[in-house]
């Protein structure tokens, strides 16, 4: 089980939410969102289906603007637009269920383009640091295929490696394992554990309960657009406060 964060690590917030709206339409998907998340924790975000937990990460990679509140990352708010807008979505990592690679590059040239474009790195050390991020999430001899020839576990380690070629200070994953084969599941759930004992700031949605006992400091459980419970794992599942919480458990354990 994971140590609680200590005191000092507690005092840098990387990502912070504060009294967050979302509305679509008639529908408010996000409801007084308070959120913050230590350089270096692990938080598991889980919820049925509908509960908002995708909305909440595109809004916090700007992928989606909110109606009202604050987010910060690293003690900054989030750009509107341009090129601020771009070096924030660098700093801010995001996994998709649909692996989401450039079809028609390889997966060298899928990991390099980041950094080269984004980050102005120059191509031989964006090729030298991609080469050591695909053979650490273990994919290193097929850098020269296309996303395509690879399998669906390949290429969401493929779209791990890439998000952290632009040096994220935070990576967020929403349901990275979803859509995968079971047998993937777990070479990817590897990856991840790996980068949160690396120290990673990581903010995951996922049904994968076991990754949520070993690797994360705290869950957050959602329902209708809110934030019903936040408790480190064990108490979360052993001893849920809500009858939502308990409901949903009851379904999925
Ligand atoms: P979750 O990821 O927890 O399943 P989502 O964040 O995807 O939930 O969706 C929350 C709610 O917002 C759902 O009712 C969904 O139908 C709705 N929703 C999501 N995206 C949009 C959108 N672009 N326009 C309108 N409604 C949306
Ligand atoms: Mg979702």
């Amino acid at each position: 089980m994971t140590a609680p964060l200590s005191e000092d690590l507690r005092a840098r917030d990387l990502v912070e939410l504060r009294g967050v709206q979302k509305w679509y339409g008639d529908l408010h998907v996000l409801q007084d969102i308070d959120l913050s998340v230590a350089q270096g924790e692990v938080v598991v975000v889980i919820g049925p289906s509908g509960s908002g937990k995708s909305t909440l990460c595109r809004t916090i990679n700007r992928l989606e603007p909110v109606d009202e509140g604050t987010i910060l990352i690293d003690g900054a708010p989030l750009p509107q637009e341009g090129k601020a807008l771009a070096r924030h979505r660098a700093d801010v990592g995001m996994v998709f269920q649909s692996f989401n690679l450039f079809a028609h590059k390889t997966i060298l040239d899928n990991v390099t383009l980041g950094p080269i474009k984004v980050r102005k790195m120059a191509k031989a050390d964006a090729e030298k640091r991609a080469h050591e991020l695909l053979d650490r999430v273990g994919v290193g001899h097929q850098a020269a295929k296309y996303p395509a020839q690879l399998s669906g576990g390949q290429q969401q380690r493929v779209a791990i490696a890439r998000s952290l070629a632009m040096d994220p200070k935070v990576m967020l994953f929403d349901e990275p394992t979803s859509a995968l084969d079971p047998e993937m599941i777990k070479e990817v759930l590897d990856v991840m554990v790996d980068l949160a004992e690396r120290g990673m700031t990581m903010i995951v949605v996922t049904h994968e309960m076991g990754f949520a006992r070993t690797a994360a400091n705290r869950v957050v459980f959602m329902a209708d657009g809110r934030i019903v419970e936040s408790a480190d794992p064990e108490s979360f599942f052993t001893n849920p406060q809500s009858d939502r919480a308990r409901d949903f458990l009851g379904k999925i354990l």
